[in-house]
């Protein structure tokens, strides 16, 4: 069976700007394929040229082994996608969009279709009897999911997928995505949230400035290892001090004396475990684990090849933090 999408040496360039450069990327059949990466990494660039809404400058990209500009109806038919912006601004209802969307993709099973569409607006929570411009924004984008899920697609792309769904919407929706897996269904997400594609992906690219500077399954990406710590410590900031500079594993210690209670911030790379251990020595107050920013975990594992290129302002907030040490 052909790979359910191929991209040789994608290039795609904006005037002078190179958008995406040179990009390879193989997503098999069946699995779910993470791409992730800052914003202006290229990911919906690269997602485009896969629906044919652009085309590239050069290279090959296959879809479902056809090339998406000579796949016209039939291949479109295969595919769900949900654009990174979504603009649904009718006056019919999200019922006679969906309809409509049905119609035009030539499904064989319109009544089928349907039936996926009001179950799927059920668990997602959207009331498909209103106009869908009356909508707001996260329940626009229910309705771009439902279109997308509703046929049961061979190859769903789906663009920044979670933008604008609270936390419970979210989690439904990686169900979704886990179900189509086991049906059979390959999909390709793009996302600059970490956490939604270590729950969901078997593969992930991580894209810097249009190239893949980091690939493989997710654990290997090494991005989860890094996160930001707060504490809150009842303790003197001279005496704890030196054993708070030794804290494994922990880098960037910023302390703030507030009345008497230290308040600790920082990121620790690696298990959190001995770091965890080790500041329980301290009479801990409060303890806060975040995921840091994506861009911040990119540029830490993958600094030299994410830097590639790099734009004017990524490029005066690396060498900031290089001044920093
Ligand atoms: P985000 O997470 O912010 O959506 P992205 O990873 O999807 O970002 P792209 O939207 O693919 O990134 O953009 C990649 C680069 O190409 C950016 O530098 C962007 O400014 C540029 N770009 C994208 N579309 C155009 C366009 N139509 N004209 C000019 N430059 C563009």
């Amino acid at each position: 069976m052909s790979d359910a999408v191929e991209i040789r040496k994608l290039h795609k360039r904006y005037g002078r700007r190179v958008a995406v450069h040179e990009l390879d990327l193989t997503v098999r059949p069946g699995t779910v394929f993470g791409l992730i990466g800052p914003n202006g990494a290229g990911k919906t660039t690269t997602l485009r040229t896969l629906v044919d809404v652009i085309r590239p400058s050069s290279g090959d990209v296959r879809v479902l082994g056809a090339e998406p500009r000579r796949g016209g109806a039939a291949l479109r038919r295969r595919i769900g996608y949900v654009p990174g912006e979504l603009h649904l601004e009718g006056r019919a209802s999200g019922h006679r969009t969906l309809s409509f969307y049905a119609q035009v993709s030539g499904t064989r099973d319109t009544a089928g279709t349907l039936r996926t569409a009001h179950d799927l607006a059920d668990r997602l929570g959207v009331d498909l009897g209103r106009p869908v411009r009356t909508l707001s924004k996260g329940n626009k984008q229910k309705v771009g999911l439902i279109q997308a899920f509703m046929h049961r697609p061979e190859l769903l792309i789906l663009d920044e997928p979670t933008s604008g769904l609270d936390p419970l919407v979210q989690r439904e929706f990686l169900a979704m995505v886990r179900e189509a897996r086991d049906a059979g269904q390959t999909v390709l997400l793009s996302s600059h949230v970490l956490s939604e594609i270590q729950q969901t992906a078997d593969e992930v690219a991580v894209l810097a400035n249009g190239r893949v500077v980091a690939d493989g399954d997710v654990s290997s990406l090494r991005l989860g290892s890094i996160r930001r710590v707060r504490a809150e410590l009842a303790a003197d900031a001279a005496t704890a001090r030196p054993a708070l500079d030794s804290l494994p594993g922990l880098t960037g210690l910023e302390l703030r004396d507030a009345d008497g209670i230290l308040q600790l911030s920082g990121t620790v790379e690696g298990a959190i475990d001995p770091f965890v251990k080790a500041l329980a020595r301290f009479d801990v107050r409060d303890l806060s684990v975040e995921e840091p920013d994506l861009e911040e975990s990119v540029l830490r594992l993958y600094g030299r090849a994410a830097s590639l290129a790099p734009s004017p302002s990524r490029r005066s907030r690396r060498t900031r933090r290089e001044e920093r040490g």
